[in-house]
């Protein structure tokens, strides 16, 4: 069974007064991209990762996927086949963002993957909502 995370996201949405989400303050990181030959270098990856309190792999595993390319992770930086604009890598990030970061109920970036048996929840620190996130498996 799949969840379908942005009818979740919307519904949520729906029922959370508008004033909770301008108390946001949180910034989505943006890349810093550099292209060398035939592939792609995001010099901050690890920057990016801790100031999404996420596993650097888990951010990889998606930015890979969305890309459709190959890549690792090399000390702080990620390098990945091919060459991608910084403003493909940052959609992709905010991407991440918003679908595994952000609380939908809340709007607050200080969440934690929660996972039970093949499901993910993203769970809140700030509010306690618990909702389902996609598997990167
Ligand atoms: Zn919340």
């Amino acid at each position: 069974m799949q969840y379908d995370y942005l009818q979740l996201l919307d519904r949520a949405r729906s029922v959370i007064p508008e004033q909770a989400y301008t108390v946001s303050r949180f910034e989505i990181p943006k890349a810093n991209v550099l292209i060398m030959g035939s592939r792609t270098i995001i010099q901050n990856f690890k920057e990016i990762a801790e100031r999404l309190n996420r596993d650097p792999h888990h951010v990889l595993r998606y930015l890979l996927r969305e890309l459709a390319t190959a890549g690792s992770i090399e000390d702080v930086r990620a390098v990945l086949q091919g060459r991608f604009s910084k403003e493909s890598v940052d959609n992709v990030i905010a991407r991440y963002t918003r679908g595994f970061v952000i609380c939908p109920a809340c709007g607050k970036p200080d969440t934690k993957i929660v996972r039970e048996g093949r499901l993910a929840f993203l769970v809140c620190e700030v509010c306690g909502a618990k909702n389902p996130v996609r598997s990167l498996a």
